[in-house]
């Protein structure tokens, strides 16, 4: 076995570090680099601080045995045309991003015996649906509304996460009327209201792993934001999803800025009630008055404050509202064909044991023998024009399915790769478990593959430190959607949050964070031209 070769970011060490900092960002995922390019671009001086060999969160990808895989993005909505989130990839990246579409049937689900899809294109979506389902055309056009509905809404929310307090006390009103009680119910109830075909809600909640939570526990409003996002289809970073933050770091660097792999946090400062700065885990101090954590609200609150500074602010209790989001399981395939010559689509797979997501994940939950409540496959070679260029005559291929972390909380104090034999059979059969997925779907895989290997909830804590392998963060309940404290500004002074924690998971979403806490930091006036900048280009 070959080591993962692909890293990028500037390797930690104290004599590297310049003289002070404007900010401090802990993490180097969108959230973070988002927060820091913005800041860097108004003149801060960022010092980026991630624990990782690599840069970039959930966006980075890894090498092995001549193969390269992602490990936290698939595919990316809204970003075929000149919309918001394309013109803030656009200048993160200074224009280098480049985004390849996926086929115009983005998504296949495959439920029980059943199999439908979502195409690319609102009037082509809904027509699909129609067509799929051609007694519901009334219900679906009513959720296309609410679709609408749901976004109409967004600004407001994203508004709400920045507003202090007295003028959110003043707007109220508004943002009352912007933001409807039906967006924060759980998306199953919404909508059951619109039909009672089950089939329908479970296509139309075909994607819920895309925010890893089933439609009676999950909140309309982001399940509203997922769809939306794909409405006009999927796409994938040319070159690989480790090309983001890659095209984003220089724009860090060029005002004296730098992102640090190897740099793991291990306490943020707190003096008189006031951030100072952090102490890194080699024991160096690094002074600094903005501390921003993109390392989400867990391990900001309960790992890197000191306990009593937490529970002084309030966060022990506030804590307590909110969940984890569900862990899982990847497997990284490598083939030694093409996509081509192996038939493989530009489309994800969303495979289901039946229409009922909820109860499918509580049987699991509870025993580990029931089938898999999802498995999600992704083809990501296919999907990238330039990966031939860089693995010629070979193929990859991802797939992911939820895991309690609770199933492997015995091997956590283990080291990665070293965690013993009962581990890697428990985990082997689980992968084995998984290929059969994927091979029933397209048998002209067997006896193709040339390696693969399987990773669980602790490969997700050792590398991206999320204390329980969490996918996404929180989870999207209604609850976690509705508390004022996740927003960038902490009762810290000096402390800011961003990253998923704050808005929803995703790239964009995480992005769109990083925006949210520059615009906190910074204000809404000095913001204001960076903003027309980047929306006007
Ligand atoms: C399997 C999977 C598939 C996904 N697929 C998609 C997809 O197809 N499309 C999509 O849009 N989104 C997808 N997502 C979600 C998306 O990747 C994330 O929501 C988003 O990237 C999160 O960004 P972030 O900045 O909030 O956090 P992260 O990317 O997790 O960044 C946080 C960083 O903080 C670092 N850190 C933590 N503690 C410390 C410390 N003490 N010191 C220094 N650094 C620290 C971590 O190492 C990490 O790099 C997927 C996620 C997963 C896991």
């Amino acid at each position: 076995m070959t080591p993962s070769t692909l890293r990028i970011g500037r390797r930690y060490r104290p004599t590297r570090l310049a003289d002070s900092y404007d900010a401090i960002v802990i993490g180097s995922g969108m959230g973070g680099l988002t927060s820091a390019a913005l800041l860097s671009d108004l003149g801060f001086r960022v010092c980026v601080l991630e624990q990782h060999y690599t840069a970039g969160g959930y966006t980075h990808s890894y090498e092995r045995n001549g193969y390269e895989w992602d490990v936290g993005v698939h595919y990316i909505g809204d970003v075929g045309a000149k919309t918001r989130s394309r013109q803030m990839f656009d200048y993160l990246s200074d224009g280098k991003l480049e985004w390849a579409p996926m086929d115009a049937e983005y998504d296949r689900f495959y439920i029980g015996e059943k199999l439908f899809s979502a195409k690319a294109g609102k009037r082509e979506y809904r027509d699909n649906l129609v067509r799929q389902f051609p007694g519901e055309e009334q219900a679906i056009d009513r959720y296309l509304k609410l679709l609408d509905r749901a976004g109409a809404a967004l600004p407001a929310y994203g508004m709400k996460q920045v507003l202090g307090f007295w003028p959110r006390l003043l707007m109220s009103p508004y943002l009352s009327f912007k933001l409807p009680s039906v967006l924060f119910r759980n998306t199953y109830d919404v909508l059951s209201e619109l039909t009672d075909d089950q089939d329908l809600i479970a296509v139309l909640c075909g994607q819920w792993g895309d925010m890893g939570l089933p439609p009676k526990r999950s909140t309309f409003l982001v399940h509203a934001m997922i769809v939306r996002h794909y409405l006009y289809g999927g796409y994938y970073p040319i070159g690989g999803s480790w090309r983001i933050a890659d095209s984003i770091i220089p724009k860090i660097q060029a005002t004296g800025g730098e992102v640090f792999t190897y740099a793991q946090v291990e306490r943020i400062d707190v003096e008189n009630a006031t951030v100072t700065g952090v102490t890194m885990k080699d024991g160096h101090r690094i002074a600094c008055n903005c501390v921003i954590s993109s390392a989400g609200v867990g391990n900001t609150f309960q790992k890197l404050l000191p306990g009593d500074v937490a529970a002084q602010a309030g966060y022990e209790r506030r804590l307590k509202t909110v969940e984890p989001s569900y862990a899982h399981l990847g497997v990284y395939i490598g083939l030694k064909s093409t996509a081509d010559e192996l038939g493989l689509p530009k489309t994800n797979f969303w495979i289901y044991p039946d229409n009922d997501y909820d109860a499918a994940v509580a049987r699991f939950v509870e025993d580990k023998d029931a089938p898999f409540p999802v498995v999600y496959i992704s083809f990501p070679s296919a999907k990238d024009p330039d990966y031939l260029r860089r693995h010629p005559g070979t193929a990859t291929i991802e797939i992911v399915a939820p895991a309690p972390y609770q199933w492997f909380e015995q091997w956590r104090d283990e080291t990665w790769g070293k965690r013993g034999d009962d581990y890697d059979a428990f985990k082997e059969a689980l992968g084995e478990r998984l290929m059969s997925h994927l091979y029933d779907k397209l048998p002209q895989l067997r006896g193709k593959v040339d390696y693969y290997e399987v990773s669980t909830p602790l490969s997700t804590n050792w590398f991206g430190g999320y204390q329980q392998g969490e996918l996404y963060g929180l989870a999207h309940t209604p609850e976690r959607m509705k508390q004022k404290w996740l927003r960038p500004r902490t009762s810290i002074p000096g402390l800011w949050l961003t990253g998923q924690d704050i808005l929803t998971c995703g790239v964009t979403g995480a992005m769109m964070a990083g925006m949210l806490t520059t615009t906190s930091i910074v204000g809404i006036r000095r913001m204001m031209p960076l903003l027309k900048r980047i929306y006007s280009q």
